[in-house]
């Protein structure tokens, strides 16, 4: 029989970077029991899934699995870390574990879903341990971008592992806590097996800024500027940019607005928390119609461009009764993630029409700093905890890499895990012992579908090549009823022939028609097959596309 091993399965999150899932487990191969940390979502785009809500993890292999799941623990508040929790709750039905911002998030998540909120439980932070099966696990608070962030503490029959979750090294972070090099030096100084840890701005050579430098700046500008709104974005969940923001305003003599549902939340959890202290005092918008412009200021959602966002609203008219103008002034407290400048600059362009003025990082000013670990800050805190082994995760393929190459020039051992492959953590060096099929699974309206189920891909395939439908009935003798008739979506109405394009493809189709042979008029498939061909044929010639085709063949008998 086959002893005891550590083991650890990216199941989303490593090589690419959004939609977290890690999974621990310790026991006989096969029988291990296991720990998930984080459920996350990335988010869709027009270009590969137009029309999915959200993209989540495929936890095929996880559900499979449930009855050896001990629970589910969440490092932090962030969609592309807690945002699959509700959806994945039926498929696994585990306890879920998370500090009190985070759980107030959670369960927001689960009563939106009609699942029970009392799933989540609240946990105290390090040195409370929850006990999970053969597994204890601890939240040690650190700073990012978001309150009550956590790396946790997990400990097995086979040693400590230090899982990061998404981090900065930030001293004076405003809200929340600070980062503490005495505990972390502390909670390592009896070894660390392996060290799970961010990569995402590996490639970022200078140490990373603190969250309290970008206030004065914010703050000058906001008084600087005398006409009119000022508008700021950020994420909703940097709860300390938010403060920062409010604060400026207010002491600039204005009244503060929250505009945009994930604004509101968030603040009203961190408030609910206790983690938000002393916030400005907010009117509605209702109420902010009343006050002079230049005593206004707007904290919005939408810093990334989303299309039902309150900024892309704002750009493109009236929202909440307000709306913007010439010498009024717009923040981007923010950066753009790369894949999000398009819809950035849409906005930017349509603000900019209206005479708003539009500031941003590359207006020169400081008004952003980014929530990730930059390379020197890694290496510092590698050297803190000295592990036998690092593990970079949350990053693509490059930033991994890059990773492990910085940890074995600091002479320990690296390995490169993307998702699906599980390590065994036991011995003294990493080693691969298995691949996992994994993937990624569509929240589709209400539906979850797999990413290769074909659905989308049809979507995508409609939305380049247009529709055509084929109608064709048949009589007893096999014989077309009358001619057979077409609708098209998404074509140009008339083509190169200059007739409707409708027209000629009944047309053509009559035409092989009145030369079918009986054998192809029995055979459905068959004549299926040959009209789709004579449309995309047709499409081709007229309009230089072959469209999808539906053929809808009725018989009489
Ligand atoms: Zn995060």
């Amino acid at each position: 029989m086959s002893s005891e091993r550590l083991i650890y399965l990216p199941l989303g999150g490593a090589g690419e970077i959004g939609m977290n899932a890690y999974v621990y487990g310790y026991g006989k191969p096969e029988q291990e029991r296991l720990i998930v940390v984080d459920l996350g979502v990335t988010f869709p785009d027009m270009d590969g899934t137009p029309g999915v809500d959200l993209i989540l993890p495929d936890i095929t292999w996880l559900a499979e699995r449930k009855d050896r799941i001990e629970g589910i623990f969440i490092t932090h508040a962030h969609e592309d870390h807690v945002g699959a929790v509700s959806h994945s709750y039926e498929a696994l039905g585990a306890p879920i574990y998370a500090r009190p911002f985070t759980a107030n998030i959670a369960r927001r998540k689960m009563g939106e879903y009609g699942y029970p909120e009392d799933a989540v439980t609240v946990s105290a932070a390090w040195p409370d341990q929850v006990e999970a099966g053969p597994f204890k696990v601890g939240f040690l608070p650190m700073s990012h971008s978001i309150p009550e962030s956590a790396a946790l503490i997990i400990d097995s029959p086979a040693g400590r592992v230090i899982h990061s979750g998404d981090f900065k090294l930030d001293e004076t972070p405003l809200v929340g806590e600070a980062f503490d090099p005495k505990l972390w030096a502390d909670v390592s100084k009896d070894g660390v097996k392996a060290f799970v840890c961010d990569s995402t701005n590996i490639f970022s050579p200078n140490p990373g800024q603190s969250e309290s430098t970008v206030g004065p700046e914010i703050e000058t500008l906001i008084r600087g500027h005398k006409t009119g709104i000022v508008v700021a974005t950020t994420f909703a969940s940097n709860v300390a940019r938010v403060k920062t923001l409010a604060e400026a305003g207010e002491r600039a003599g204005r009244s503060i607005v929250l505009l945009g549902r994930a604004m509101r939340r968030m603040v009203e959890a961190a408030i609910e928390t206790g983690v938000l202290k002393d916030f400005p005092p907010t009117v509605s918008p209702e109420d902010a119609r009343n006050i002079p412009r230049e005593n206004l200021m707007l904290l919005v959602t939408g810093s990334q461009g989303e299309r039902r966002a309150a900024s892309a609203q704002l750009a493109n008219g009236k929202y909440m009764g307000l709306e913007l103008k010439e010498g009024d002034l717009f923040l981007f407290s923010s950066k753009t993630i790369p894949g999000n400048e398009r819809g950035v600059i849409r906005i930017m362009n349509q603000l900019s029409e209206k005479g708003v003025d539009v500031v941003d990082e590359s207006s020169g000013g400081h008004y952003h700093v980014s929530g990730h670990a930059n390379r020197p800050d890694l290496e510092r805190l590698q050297d803190i905890v000295n592990p036998q082994i690092v593990v970079p995760m949350h990053g693509e393929h490059r930033h991994l890499r890059e990773h492990v190459k910085l940890a074995e020039g600091k002479g320990r051992k690296g390995v490169l895990a993307v998702n699906g492959m599980m390590i065994d953590l036991s011995g003294n060096a990493p080693k691969v012992v298995e691949y996992i099929e994994t993937g990624r699974t569509y929240l589709d309206g209400s539906v979850q579908i797999g990413a290769l189920d074909g659905v989308v891909r049809d979507r995508i395939r409609m939305a380049l090549n247009g529709h055509v439908l084929v109608t064709l009935i048949l009589d007893d003798n096999d014989e077309p009823l009358g001619e057979p008739w077409c609708e098209t979506m998404g074509l140009a109405e008339t083509g190169r022939s200059k007739a409707a394009v409708v027209e000629v493809f009944e047309a053509d189709l009559s035409q092989f028609l009145g030369r079918a042979d009986a054998k192809t008029l029995r055979d459905d498939s068959k004549l299926e097959e040959a009209l789709r061909r004579i449309v995309r044929k047709t499409g081709q010639d007229e309009v230089g596309k072959k469209p999808e085709v539906t053929v809808v063949i009725s018989r009489m008998h």
